[in-house]
């Protein structure tokens, strides 16, 4: 008898051990995580510099934490920056680093023909449950292994925002995020986004969790299923961008600037004296401003039918008065001549204004 309860006792302590055990054992952290962070820096693929900084070991609450993180500011080098300071582990900023290099700055030259340079980061390391509810599995964000991407920010200024763009109207922004979400599935294995859940409407969600192999690599999430069929890029040539105003030839129409004005044949009239000799015979034919009140009645010129001058055999045609003072074919500023064209004698006294001002 005594021998069957030394039995029993025996096997209670055996079986309360072994539970001790696997309870210390799930509140350990799963060491691949710590291995995938070794093998990264032995491999050297993220290097200390002013953008990435080393940071201590952080342990706990639990099991969230990493070994070797890292407080970075920019990707690829320093010539992305990060909109606020994440911390990461070595491996998601391999990853992040590659996909900014082979996805998304090429997907920018194609569809913007400009860099990225700014990414908007909408947090990383956060010990957590997956999508913030309790009672779920730890979230890679617990582990630093984790980043959430909310947009982009182009040389231009040009902002790419994933919860305006990604189902936006505009179609290379909308092509852009599309491609910086289904190119980041080579990167990560999990790669969430807008349409997955309402948790990433705004959002790419990217880590590096390990869900298992596959006969052709690591086994990986990417929601939602990448879109076939984006529009195509832009062609695009070496030649810069021509400018917005496309009217360029309709000068009359165009604005100028400050010193135009002031040195227009309307102004230099409006400093006249309204008695000065010569002066309500010697109008401008068709002033390029508008006449301001200021300007003289044009009553009497307009009695004189205005003639073009018949031009003389030695002299060029006379340019337009719209041009004097104006903006240029280039819509560059013109400067007004300092002295008005020489003249034939005998031209006609009642059609440029400008023979007798300049002199
Ligand atoms: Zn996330």
């Amino acid at each position: 008898m005594w021998f069957r309860c030394l039995q029993i006792l025996i096997a209670a302590a055996v079986l309360g051990a072994l539970a001790g055990c696997s309870d210390s054992r799930r509140a350990e952290r799963p060491p691949w995580r710590a291995k995938a962070e070794a093998v990264c820096l032995a491999k050297g693929l993220v290097s200390e510099s002013a953008s990435i900084r080393p940071f201590h070991e952080m342990s706990g609450p639990g099991i969230c934490g990493a070994e070797h993180p890292f407080k970075v500011t920019a990707l690829d080098g320093g010539s992305v920056a990060l909109n606020a300071t994440q911390t990461l582990d070595c491996p998601m900023i391999a990853a992040l680093d590659a996909w900014v290099r082979d996805v998304v700055q090429p997907a920018a030259q194609a569809r913007f023909g400009e860099r990225v340079v700014r990414i908007d980061s909408m947090g990383s390391y956060n010990c957590r449950g997956i999508n913030n509810m309790s009672g779920a599995g730890l979230s890679e964000h617990s582990f630093a292994n984790a980043i959430d991407v909310g947009g982009f920010t182009l040389a231009s200024g040009r902002t790419l925002n994933i919860m305006r763009g990604f189902n936006g109207a505009d179609e290379q922004e909308r092509a852009f995020l599309h491609e910086a979400h289904a190119g980041a599935c080579g990167h990560f294995t999990t790669v969430l986004g807008p349409g997955y859940n309402i948790f990433h409407y705004n959002h790419f969600h990217l880590d590096l969790a390990l869900h298992g192999a596959t006969s052709r690599g690591p086994q990986r999430y990417c929601k939602p299923v990448p879109q076939a069929n984006l529009p195509e890029p832009p062609v695009r040539d070496a030649m810069p961008d021509p400018p917005a105003v496309e009217e360029e030839m309709d000068i009359a129409r165009t604005p100028l600037p400050e010193p135009a004005l002031r040195s227009g044949p309307a102004t230099l009239l409006a400093e006249l004296p309204a008695d000065a000799p010569g002066l309500s015979a010697r109008r401008p034919r068709a002033p390029a401003l508008a006449p301001t009140r200021s300007v003289p009645d044009m009553t009497a010129a307009r009695a004189e039918p205005l003639r073009a001058p018949r031009p003389i055999a030695s002299e060029p045609a006379e340019p337009p008065l719209i041009s004097f003072g104006a903006a240029s074919e280039d819509g560059a500023p013109r400067p007004p001549r300092a002295t008005a064209p020489a003249r034939s004698a005998g031209a006609p006294k009642d059609w440029d204004v400008t023979s007798s001002i300049g002199r």
